[in-house]
């Protein structure tokens, strides 16, 4: 099956009891049994609940592998996967993470013993010179956030399996429509379900995906014992969110390459960043390993900070704040916001300068949003 049609028939099958085409909302704690012991495959809902099971096998399905967990954040979901490792082990992640992932690494494993080496990825090489018969994990986002840097997912696959190291993409960014790690050789896919999964910025999520059986085992055995699962409620949203997917996706990818084009061509901005110009360092793994280029771009303003703060008060349609990947458009500092706990020196090396400006192009009129981005910037 093409993606559009996996997206609305995912995971969801009429309900057997009374044909209800979209899974209900399973609001209950716990589930009646004929005898102790006996029951229909549902005990608590920690560790089962039906729409949370519909909505992990329509992400599962949807990234091409066999088991899909859900959590109650994106970074529940990172945090339940780093309890496979032991004090000791050692991380190689990307350098530029999303903010919280590097704060978890950097603020809560190093003080259980793990070590985390963060590392520019554009080359495979700077990788391979930190493996040691420690590593147990390689982390990576592509396109990373928010300078939109591109790691090249088979290569980096192939130099985890040749050392027999886990590898974990976080596919927040991309998502399954644009690109599927799982096929290039990743162990573990991550979602921030928040983003454009759920697509309406209502619900906080997170997710994770996995093909390999005793992985999948060790995953649900700690999503149980640890029990930061998601609700029916918000599972219920997700699996709605999921079945226009395809569709918005095409446009935040229609939108993002208009605006990107745009940003590129005014006099007023200095830097864009998106992988989808030809000048992009690693546009070549993007255009090989995504199918378009997504709705996520960075640009730095020829200006001060102030001048930056000045352009996103103007945005009438754009609206300042975190997150990103909804229908509606949203523009965020990360020096100030999403990025504020990356110390000033490592954000310097990395590029993210303090009027760097990131969008989520929405879904909303191209028109519209051309014309907002002009009145803000002129
Ligand atoms: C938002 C985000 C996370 C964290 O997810 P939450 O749902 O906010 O906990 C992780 N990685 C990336 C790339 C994100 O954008």
């Amino acid at each position: 099956m093409k993606f559009g049609t996996k997206a609305v028939h995912a995971g969801v099958h009429p309900d057997p009891t009374t044909g209800a085409v979209m899974t209900p909302i399973y609001q209950t704690s716990t589930y009646a049994q004929s005898s102790p012991g006996k029951h229909k495959g549902y005990e608590y809902s920690r560790t089962h609940n039906p729409t949370r099971d519909a909505l992990q096998k329509a992400i599962a399905e949807l990234e091409g592998g066999k088991y899909g967990l859900c959590f109650s954040s994106g970074m529940a979901s990172i945090d339940t996967l780093m309890k496979v490792l032991k004090p000791g082990d050692e991380v190689i992640a990307s350098d530029d993470l999303y903010g919280g992932t590097y704060r978890l690494f950097t603020k809560v494993y190093e003080n259980f013993g793990l070590k985390f080496h963060f590392v520019n990825m554009h080359k495979t090489e700077s990788v391979a010179k930190l493996i040691n018969s420690n590593t147990r994990l390689i982390w990576v986002e592509t396109p990373t956030n928010p300078m939109m840097n591109i790691v090249d997912i088979q290569a980096m696959g192939k130099l985890a399996k040749s050392h027999n190291i886990l590898f974990a993409v976080d596919n927040t960014f991309a998502t399954p429509y644009l690109q599927q790690p799982l096929a290039l050789g990743a162990d573990i896919v991550m979602h921030s379900v928040t983003k454009y999964l759920g697509g309406h910025s209502d619900v906080v999520m997170g997710a994770l995906v996995v093909s390999d059986d005793q992985l999948a085992e060790k995953l649900y055995f700690l999503q149980n014992s640890c029990g930061a699962t998601p609700g029916p409620q918000d599972s219920f949203l997700v699996l709605r969110g999921l079945k226009t997917l395809h569709l918005r996706m095409k446009a935040h990818c229609e939108n993002g390459r208009v605006i990107a084009e745009y940003l590129a061509n005014h006099k007023k901005i200095d830097k864009v960043y998106w992988p989808g110009f030809s000048s992009h360092p690693n546009h070549d793994v993007a255009a090989r390993q995504m199918k378009d280029f997504g709705g996520m771009i960075s640009f730095t303003i020829h200006g001060t900070t102030q001048d930056a703060f000045t352009v996103m008060e103007r945005f009438k349609v754009f609206t300042i704040a975190e997150s990103l990947g909804g229908v509606e458009s949203l523009c965020n500092h990360p020096t100030t916001m999403t990025h504020a706990s990356v110390p000033a020196e490592k954000r310097k090396i990395l590029g993210i300068e303090d009027h760097l400006i990131r969008l989520s192009v929405g879904v909303e009129d191209i028109s519209d949003l051309l014309a907002d981005l002009e009145q803000a910037l002129n």
